[in-house]
């Protein structure tokens, strides 16, 4: 057996039968078709970042796509590259800019997950992630087609044209419906870009995005202060936001960038400075006011694995901690008296907020299981987690309870980050889950593919 786990939160060890990494489509096929000759599951992964068990299975076959990383064709005139489910953002973003040297203009990806850079393409689709765009739809609308392996080991490419009904359950659908082995990528034009910073209050940010929407931002966020002992957490922040420039606007060769000592020095004063870092983290932002970057390389970010080990030796604690991630969903005419609320709760529960931020997503009409199903603000809060019983529990009940705030505005929450949302909440986000359930039972009848996040929910559903 072999111990696996996610990189992020370190939650969820699960023991593997084996770990394989197929390089190709075809041993992809073997390795499916071997497993149901064996009758053992398999789980399927690639940067291992989500946290909610969805990668791994007890007892299963781990297939690591992260071997899958060929780059094909590129069409140049409709904007679209094909690639291995298995590549990582920093891998694909070289490949393009590899491509077309010499090319102007450039086309370049249009989002991926922000705070994170080593993620696939394939964990991409599965948890139908979405970035800092200010106009766009989870990463479905970024998709032109994809091709999968299903449980019977055939091979289907996946479009809305071709096996339609493929694409929109595997889109969002943690790995449940097969192994997406390649991906035909949608690209929009590399442009440059302004960055502008200013520091709000959250009853300012709507307004103000939507005028720098007007004026032409595509990307932006608002990055709320964590100190729950001042007047101010939750609800100042910093709003950057990003509008094109002309080409001719020279890129300054010093910007003021975020390396990773500042990186890991900011997330130790979230731990145990917070009265200070809000202020800290600001001027930093202040300082980039202004400067250029290019629409795909501005959404890379510093993220070091385990990063955790030394806050915990810094804070002298006892029990091993990292964070918890949750990402809850409101009409955005709620985001304020949201902030408020969520605020008051956290400040009863005692739980730790050590990053947060504020973006936009618009409404998702394609996948099956969509989270996206209006135009939400999205609220993403990073909660401090000791290892311990109580640790845990602290943040799943936290959690828990944003989930509720979030329903009772009319909003709902990401499934990729835990499974400790309870089944009345999950059938009011998602009220196609228990039909998700039941195509995946059609379509994969011997459980071929598994993990502890379908297992959850198989037997959360299987109680009247
Ligand atoms: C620090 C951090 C920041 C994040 N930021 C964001 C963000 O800004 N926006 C956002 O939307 N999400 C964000 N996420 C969540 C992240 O995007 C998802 O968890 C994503 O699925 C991770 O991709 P991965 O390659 O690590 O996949 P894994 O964690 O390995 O797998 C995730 C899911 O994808 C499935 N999967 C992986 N590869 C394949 C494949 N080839 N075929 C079929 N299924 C597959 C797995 O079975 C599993 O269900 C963040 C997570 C972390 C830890």
């Amino acid at each position: 057996m072999i111990l696996c786990n996610d990189i992020h939160s370190k939650l969820n060890p699960t023991r593997v039968l084996e770990v394989l990494q197929p390089t190709t489509e075809a041993a992809v096929v073997e390795a499916v078709r071997q497993a149901a000759r064996q009758g053992i599951s398999i789980s399927i992964c690639g940067g291992r970042h989500a946290m909610g068990g969805q990668q791994f299975g007890e007892s299963t076959l781990l297939l690591d796509l992260t071997g899958l990383d060929a780059v094909g064709e590129m069409d140049r005139v409709n904007g679209t590259i094909e690639a291995g489910a298995g590549i990582r953002w920093p891998q694909l973003i070289d490949a393009l800019h590899a491509r077309q040297i010499g090319d102007d203009p450039m086309w370049g990806i249009r989002q991926k997950q922000t705070g994170a850079d080593d993620l696939t393409l394939g964990g991409a689709l599965a948890a139908n992630i979405h970035g800092r765009g200010l106009l766009m739809k989870p990463i479905i609308d970024d998709v032109e087609a994809f091709t999968l392996v299903n449980a019977g080991g055939e091979i289907l490419r996946c479009s809305r044209t071709e096996n339609a009904e493929w694409f929109r359950l595997a889109m969002g659908g943690y790995g449940c419906f097969g192994v997406i082995t390649s991906v035909c990528l949608r690209l929009s034009r590399r442009v440059k870009l302004e960055r502008r910073v200013e520091i709000i209050t959250v009853d300012r940010f709507l307004p103000l995005v939507e005028k720098r929407i007007e004026e032409g931002a595509l990307y932006g966020d608002f990055q709320f202060s964590i100190d729950e002992h001042s007047p101010d957490f939750l609800k100042r922040g910093v709003f950057s936001c990003y509008l094109p420039v002309g080409e001719d606007r020279p890129m300054s060769e010093s910007r003021n960038e975020l390396v990773a000592d500042d990186w890991r020095e900011l997330i130790r004063m979230a731990h145990c400075d917070r009265a200070k870092v809000f202020d800290r983290y600001a001027s930093f932002y202040l300082g980039t006011h202004g400067s250029l970057y290019w629409s795909d390389t501005h959404q890379l970010s510093v993220y070091l694995n385990d990063y955790h080990d030394q806050i915990d030796r810094d804070c002298g604690s006892e029990v091993s901690a990292s964070e918890m991630i949750s990402e809850l969903y409101v009409p955005r005419e709620h985001l304020e008296a949201f902030l408020t609320a969520a605020a008051k709760v956290l400040r009863q529960m005692e739980v730790v907020v050590i990053y947060g931020t504020v973006r936009l997503i618009q409404r998702d009409e394609e996948s099956f299981l969509p989270w996206a199903s209006e135009d939400f603000a999205c609220i993403i809060f990073n909660l401090h987690t000791e290892h311990s019983m109580d640790g845990i529990a602290k943040s799943a009940d936290a959690f828990r309870a944003l989930i509720d705030l979030a329903l009772r505005f009319g909003g709902s929450y990401f499934l990729t980050y835990h499974r400790w949302a309870r089944r009345d909440q999950i059938e009011l986000a998602y009220p196609m889950f228990r039909r998700f359930l039941e195509l995946k039972e059609a379509r994969d009848p011997e459980g071929r593919f598994q993990s502890e996040w379908w297992r959850h929910h198989r037997d959360l559903f299987l109680q009247p």
